[in-house]
């Protein structure tokens, strides 16, 4: 498919549809003297046959002829294509009201009536060749005003992602402007620009992986700042570097129109149309229409740049508001959220969630003797220690209370938390970290309380912390640095 020009200035093709020779000749050198090409056909299966294949851009029809008769002919052409949009000139004898209202009954443009004169035959064709050419253009540019609302309202209305949006804008505005390729460009911080989305036709070479260096746009970049487009309807008039001129005619490029994409005023990239068969002028509406669209593509980019922002902030704020300061342990919160949840799910499988509660013995003497900042450094090799010992990812570890940690094992039996839990005691006990104050040993150490249960819908996880606390007191009463478990009959 070809840009639309070529169509409007070709030399006009006249169809000329009779059964009698001898008219037949006489339009023909008529048609000739006005500069028009002539195709002919003696009766209406030929005529409709022709106009099918050729296209004309005029119909002059004998109404009367032998088989499919000239109005017939008429209505049967407007259900082709294009054929309800172009003019039909009824020649007729008839000079009776009837005849004429059935010539525009069947989708006539006009009639001349039989004997011809000449000057009105001109008159005629001239007259409904111009205006043809005139609905032609108002019709395709209807079209295209239609395609570029339904793009900019589908973009308001969905908000999809950046490159589904880049993506659509090329191939729509490809259409659009019936062009052979539309690319976007965008640039670096090289000032280099590289493709970001393209549509091409299919016989063309690509450009995707392509870049278009910095010195190609130098010249036009100040025109581009300030939002201007640059409209080259033929490269081999235009004054480019010669790299770029080579790579342009390397991609069979012809014509070209670039609109600049500005982000707070600032250049992000080109929403660039080619024509490659051809030289072309481009259209002010054309241009005007691709303007509105960088301008959109732009409010996209923003919104896209804006949300991903905002999203990672979002995610960013979640995982502050989980997760402990000191430790980057899951928080006291995310605890209490990630028990419930696993409660539930528990209860949902029946399976086994158990929970370890441990606590530094003697924390409190550690902080006197070696200080506050200390006793958080010690807090934080503690807190590692524990995440080291458990390695399932459903596995949560967790900051209880002040030098308290909690680790939730979802889908694991007592017996499995317990060696857990004496594997924690055992990594602490080898931190080595030196506490001369405690009266269990000359290291830091931890007591754990260790419950299991399957849950029910019916209790909370209230049961298993208190389980797992009391296991934990014994921990204590029974001379700390050990691991207690809770048995069933106690929860
Ligand atoms: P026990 O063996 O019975 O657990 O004795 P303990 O001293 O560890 O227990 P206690 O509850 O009496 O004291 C806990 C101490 O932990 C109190 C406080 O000094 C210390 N602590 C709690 N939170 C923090 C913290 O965030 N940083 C530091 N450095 N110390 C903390
Ligand atoms: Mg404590
Ligand atoms: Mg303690």
């Amino acid at each position: 498919m070809m840009g639309n020009l070529n169509h409007i200035e070709e030399t006009p093709l006249i169809l000329i549809a009779d059964d009698d020779e001898t008219i037949r000749v006489l339009l023909r050198r008529v048609m000739e003297q006005e500069g028009y090409r002539v195709a002919e056909a003696s009766d209406g299966t030929t005529c409709l046959e022709s106009f099918a294949r050729l296209q004309p851009n005029i119909i002059l029809l004998d109404a009367r002829m032998p088989g499919i008769d000239g109005f017939s002919c008429c209505l049967q052409l407007q259900s082709l294509p294009g054929g309800d949009r172009t003019p039909i000139l009824i020649v007729t004898s008839l000079e009776d009201r009837a005849s004429v209202d059935q010539a525009f009954q069947a989708g006539a443009s006009d009639f001349i009536t039989k004997p011809i004169q000449i000057a009105v035959l001109r008159h005629r064709v001239r007259r409904l060749l111009k205006t043809g050419k005139v609905v032609d253009e108002l019709r395709r540019q209807t079209e295209r005003e239609q395609l570029l609302r339904t793009l900019l309202l589908r973009q308001m209305r969905e908000s999809p992602s950046l490159d589904e949006v880049l993506n659509t804008t090329v191939s729509e505005v490809r259409h659009f402007l019936e062009a052979d390729r539309v690319v976007i460009y965008k640039f670096s911080y090289s000032k280099d620009a590289v493709v970001v989305s393209e549509a091409v036709q299919p016989m063309l070479p690509s450009l995707q992986q392509t870049i278009a260096y910095a010195n190609w746009f130098a010249e036009k970049r100040e025109l581009y700042n300030r939002g201007h487009v640059v409209s080259t309807p033929d490269l081999n008039q235009a004054d480019l570097p010669l790299s770029m001129i080579k790579f342009l005619q390397q991609a069979q490029v012809q014509a070209a129109l670039e609109v600049p994409i500005l982000l707070e005023d600032s250049l992000w990239g080109l929403l660039v149309a080619h024509q490659c068969t051809q030289p072309r002028q481009w259209f002010p509406f054309e241009i005007d229409a691709l303007e509105q669209l960088a301008g959109q593509v732009a409010l996209t980019i923003r919104h896209t740049i804006l949300y991903e922002n905002l999203h990672k902030l979002t995610q960013r704020l979640h995982l502050l508001a989980t997760l402990d300061g000191l430790t980057q342990l899951a928080n006291r919160r995310r605890f209490n959220e990630y028990l419930q949840q696993e409660w539930r799910r528990g209860a949902r499988e029946q399976t086994h969630l158990s929970l370890i509660l441990c606590d530094i013995d003697f924390f409190k003497g550690y902080n006197d003797s070696y200080g506050h900042q200390a006793g958080d450094e010690c807090l934080k090799q503690v807190a590692l220690a524990i995440s080291q010992a458990t390695r399932r990812p459903a596995d949560l570890v967790a900051r209880y209370g002040g030098e308290e940690f909690a680790v939730i094992l979802p889908n694991t039996s007592v017996e499995g938390a317990l060696y857990v839990a004496e594997e924690i005691r055992i990594k602490v006990k080898a931190l080595g970290i030196q506490h001369d104050t405690s009266s269990v040993d000359r290291s830091i150490t931890l007591s754990l309380g260790v419950a299991g249960i399957v849950p029910h819908h019916d209790t909370s996880p209230v049961t298993l912390i208190t389980a797992a606390d009391q296991a934990l007191y014994r921990a204590k009463l029974e001379g700390r640095d050990r691991v207690v478990l809770q048995a069933h009959a106690e929860i």
